[in-house]
């Protein structure tokens, strides 16, 4: 039987209740803490302030057993979460010697000077058990005080998410009984939307709790996160198994990874194994796409390189785009597009050329809509080209990440019916 604990999530931070950024952490823990069966009963925000902290303390700790706080560990004065705690309890707060030696080596190795209020991101209560941050300065603590445990962790999200699941569960866990293992997976798809893949698993989500899926918004496209929990490790895996087979039986061919896998490495993976490069001419990404594709170690063998080439003079003296094209058709044009895919590929000898050209915005180019952007790959090999025209929303520096992404996705696609 597992103990029940009711658990409060408390968010230190003005730039919160200013709206400036949302409650993501509340969100995401307690979206993690429903999979352990830990039942959170309040969400509370409260801004950069010590007595208003103090007075929402005192309430989490009049109703709650376990209270998570997040933010307000920080180094500058308006960081006040320790200082609120102390004045509750009168806890005796400490310098953490391997926090303080870990700061101090940060600011070493980056030749820069550390300022004295960097100190007060190494200090805890004496009695809490320190969680040692591996992607941050200031270390999660954990605090029994009257019965309740208490839980601070960093604001910043990545740093919140490792103490959390590192640190956190496992201890939650402890407390409840909950001796299940925990266990997920991510599966990536390319070429479906997010609404259609819910479309084609709808009966499964529905009725899925073990492993749940949960579809992830994600920038880099369209992602859903198996989570499976079971008393035996083993088992928990073949629970994920069972369901990305089903999964894969309907989505198969939009699968294209798993993890930690992306797109690019994909990519890099597919030329490896047929020994074929690729050469990229960028105008709107001004090189962001083939920054993707360098990113992956081992691009070398594969990447012959990007012609970032912006101007309309650029893609007409060094590309060789023909004049005709760029009077008749325009820079963004399928057929400029076109052209300056074959001639990278023919510039720098490489078995395919990636184009993107395209309007980022805010204004429009040759009467063409901020969004309306051009990708065409030319294949050397059977000297085929294949373009792809996109009417991409967002903002300027949006309409360009979003271009890189679509070129990733197409070229990839390009490759998996080409390839194999
Ligand atoms: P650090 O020790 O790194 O300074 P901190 O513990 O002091 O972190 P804050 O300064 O409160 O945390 O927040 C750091 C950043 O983390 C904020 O600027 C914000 O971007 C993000 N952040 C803080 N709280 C939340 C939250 N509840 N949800 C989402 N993001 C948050």
């Amino acid at each position: 039987m597992m103990k029940q604990l009711k658990t409060e999530v408390v968010a230190v931070g003005t730039e919160l209740l200013l709206g400036q950024i949302s409650n993501t952490n509340a969100q995401w823990l307690s979206q993690q803490l429903a999979l352990f069966g830990v039942n959170v009963y309040h969400h509370t925000v409260v801004g950069d302030n010590l007595q208003r902290v103090e007075t929402v303390f005192n309430q989490a700790h009049a109703r709650s057993d376990v209270i998570i706080v997040t933010g307000g560990l920080g180094p500058t004065d308006d960081d006040l979460t320790r200082e609120a705690f102390q004045s509750m309890t009168g806890m005796e707060i400490v310098e953490h010697e391997p926090s303080m030696n870990k700061i101090v080596a940060f600011f070493e190795k980056r030749g820069t000077k550390m300022t004295p209020n960097n100190r007060k991101q190494a200090r805890v209560f004496a009695d809490a058990t320190v969680l040692e941050n591996h992607t941050g300065m200031a270390p999660g603590m954990i605090v029994t005080y009257e019965g309740r445990t208490w839980i601070f962790l960093p604001g910043v999200p990545r740093e919140m998410k490792s103490l959390a699941s590192e640190a956190v569960f496992p201890h939650l866990q402890r407390l409840t009984g909950d001796k299940q293992v925990i266990k997920s997976m991510i599966l990536k798809f390319v070429g479906i939307g997010e609404s259609q893949l819910e479309h084609e698993l709808y009966d499964l989500i529905q009725n899925q709790t073990n492993p749940t899926i949960a579809p992830l918004a994600q920038d880099s496209g369209v992602v859903i996160r198996l989570t499976a929990k079971h008393s035996s490790e083993a088992e928990a895996d073949q629970l994920l198994d069972h369901t990305k087979r089903q999964v894969e039986e309907r989505l198969g061919s939009y699968l294209y990874g798993m993890n930690e896998q992306t797109l690019e490495n994909q990519i890099i993976d597919l030329l490896k194994s047929k020994g074929r490069t690729v050469a990229g001419a960028e105008s709107l990404t001004g090189g962001m796409f083939t920054d993707k594709l360098v990113s992956v170690p081992g691009a070398s063998q594969v990447c012959k390189g990007s012609i970032v080439c912006y101007d309309t003079s650029v893609k007409q003296d060094v590309l060789g785009v023909s004049n005709e094209v760029l009077l008749n058709e325009g820079a963004v044009s399928e057929a400029c597009a076109m052209q300056m895919a074959e001639k990278v590929s023919t510039l720098l000898g490489s078995t395919y050329g990636i184009s993107l050209t395209g309007v980022a915005g805010p204004g429009s180019i040759e009467n063409k809509e901020p969004g309306t952007v051009f990708v065409s790959i030319y294949d050397q090999l059977s000297n085929r080209h294949e373009t792809q025209a996109y009417h991409l929303q967002g903002d300027r520096n949006t309409v360009r990440s979003r271009s890189a992404l679509k070129g990733l996705e197409f070229f990839y696609k390009y490759l998996k019916s080409s390839i194999e």
